[in-house]
C-alpha cells in the first residue's frame, strides 16, 4: 500500500498536534508531506526536524531564514498567504488536512477544493464564510470532504459508508448537534461580564486552542457548527437542532424518518475523528484508549439556554438571511473573541457585538472568493472604527 501524503495546515495548532500523534500511531499508511506553521516558530522547527517533511510554509522571509537556520536539511520554504495555498494543491499532497484557524484558512481551503483534494476539514470557519462557493468547488472539481470537526465527523460516520458531503441525505428527519455546554452551563448565577480568558479558555471536556475554547464558552462555536452543518449535509437551518450533553460522549446524531437515531460515541479526543477522517472509509488507530462503557454512568441531554447564550440564536439568523451576514458573524466573532482575550472586551459583549453588527445589515450577493474576502474586510473595518 503506498502511503498517503499529507499536508498539514496549521501544524502547530491543537488540530495539527493531534494529527502529527495520529499519524505516527500509522507511521506505514500515512506521511508528512509538507507542513505551516505561523507564530510558534520554536514549534515548527520542532515538528520541521522531527518528520523532514519536503515542503513548509512560514509567515515571512526572516522566518524562513531562521527555520532554515535551525534544521538540518533543505526542504522547499514558502512563505505568507501565497505559500499556504501552493501547500493546499501540491501534486504530492494526496489530503490536505486544514486546520488554520479563522478566516486565514479559507483561501488555502479553497485552493484544495479548487485542485480537487482529500480534505480533512477542521477550519469550519471556512464553510461559514463561503460555504456555498465551497460546496460547488469541491462538487465541479471532484473535491472529497471529510470533516474533522467532532460533531461532523460524527454525523458523516453516522451515515452511509458511500455518502459524500454536499449530498442530500436520504430518509433524513433532522441533524441533531450535541453541544456541552461550555465551562459556564452550570452556573447560572455567574456574572458573565466578569469572566476572565483563562476561565473561558477552560473547557471541561475538551482542550483545544484559544479561539474555539472562547467560542465554545459563548455557545458561538455551536452556531458556527451549525452553519457549517447546513452545508456540509445539504439541510436548511431548521432541520439542525441542538442539544446540551455535558458528558460530550455522543459527539452528534442523525435522526431518520422511521424514528431511529443513529449516532457516533467516543473520548473527548480530536485524534478519533482525525483518524476516522484520514482514513476515510477505513479505519485506523487513532492512538486514543477506547470508552469505557461500565465507568461511563449517565449520559445526559437538555435544552441550551438560549437567553444566557444568545450566539446560536445569532448565528441561526445569520444563516436563515444570507451568505453575507454569515461572513460578518464570523469576521465581528473573530475580533470580539481577539478582544476579549486582549482584555478589552467583556465576555459578555462578544455576542451583542455580533447581534449589532446583523441588526445594521443589508445583504448583498456572494458570488465569488474574492467577494467574501472583502465582506470580511469591510466587517473587520466596521468593527474597529465602533
Ligand atoms: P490553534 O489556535 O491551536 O491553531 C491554529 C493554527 O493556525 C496554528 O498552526 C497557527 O499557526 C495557524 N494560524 C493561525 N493564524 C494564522 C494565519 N493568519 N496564517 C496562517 N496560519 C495561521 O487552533 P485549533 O484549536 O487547532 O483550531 C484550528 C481549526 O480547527 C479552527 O478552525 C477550529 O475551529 C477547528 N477545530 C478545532 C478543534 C479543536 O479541538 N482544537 C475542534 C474542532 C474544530
Ligand atoms: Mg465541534
Amino acid at each position: 500500500m503506498t502511503p498517503t501524503r499529507i499536508a498539514l495546515l496549521g501544524a502547530t495548532g491543537s488540530i495539527g498536534e493531534s494529527t502529527l500523534r495520529v499519524i505516527a500511531a500509522n507511521p506505514d499508511s500515512h506521511v508528512v508531506q509538507s507542513v505551516s506553521g505561523f507564530r510558534r516558530l520554536d514549534a515548527l522547527i520542532a515538528i520541521v526536524s522531527r518528520w523532514r517533511p519536503a515542503r513548509v510554509a512560514v509567515a515571512d522571509d526572516s522566518a524562513r531564514d531562521a527555520l532554515l537556520a535551525a534544521i538540518d536539511y533543505q526542504p522547499d520554504v514558502v512563505t505568507g498567504p501565497d505559500g499556504l495555498v501552493a501547500l493546499a494543491e501540491d501534486p504530492d499532497a494526496d489530503l490536505v488536512v486544514a486546520a488554520i484557524m479563522g478566516a486565514a484558512g479559507l483561501p488555502s481551503t479553497m485552493a484544495a477544493a479548487r485542485a480537487g483534494k482529500r480534505i480533512a476539514l477542521a477550519n469550519k470557519e471556512a464553510l461559514v464564510m463561503a460555504g456555498t462557493l465551497m460546496m460547488d468547488a469541491v462538487e465541479h472539481h471532484g473535491a472529497t470532504l471529510l470533516p474533522v470537526d467532532s460533531e461532523h465527523n460524527a454525523i458523516f460516520q453516522s451515515l452511509p459508508t458511500d455518502y459524500r458531503c454536499g449530498q442530500s441525505i436520504a430518509g433524513l428527519s433532522q441533524l441533531w448537534l450535541t453541544c456541552s455546554g461550555g465551562p459556564f452551563r452550570d452556573e447560572p448565577q455567574r456574572d458573565l461580564s466578569a469572566v476572565t480568558p483563562a476561565e473561558a479558555c477552560a473547557h471541561p471536556n475538551w482542550s483545544m486552542g484559544q479561539k474555539i475554547s472562547v467560542d465554545s464558552a459563548t455557545l458561538m462555536n455551536k452556531g458556527l457548527e451549525l452553519i457549517e452543518a447546513c452545508h456540509l449535509f445539504n439541510v436548511p437551518a431548521d432541520q439542525v437542532r441542538v442539544v446540551l450533553h455535558p458528558q460530550s460522549v455522543i459527539h452528534s446524531l442523525v435522526e431518520y424518518t422511521d424514528g431511529s437515531f443513529i449516532s457516533q460515541l467516543g473520548r473527548t479526543d480530536m485524534q478519533v475523528p482525525i483518524a476516522s477522517a484520514l482514513a476515510h472509509p477505513a479505519r485506523i488507530d487513532s492512538g486514543v484508549a477506547p470508552l469505557n462503557l461500565m465507568e461511563l454512568g449517565q449520559l445526559s441531554f437538555a435544552a441550551p439556554d438560549d437567553e444566557r447564550f444568545p450566539a446560536l440564536g445569532i448565528a441561526r439568523e445569520a444563516v436563515t438571511a444570507s451568505q453575507y451576514h454569515c461572513i460578518w458573524l464570523n469576521a465581528v466573532n473573530e475580533c470580539a473573541v481577539a478582544d476579549f482575550l486582549a482584555g478589552d472586551l467583556a465576555f459578555d459583549r462578544i455576542a451583542d457585538r455580533a447581534r449589532q453588527a446583523l441588526d445594521s445589515l443589508t445583504t448583498s450577493p456572494i458570488d465569488s472568493l474574492e467577494a467574501v474576502l472583502e465582506a470580511d474586510r469591510n466587517a473587520r473595518r466596521w468593527y474597529s472604527e465602533l
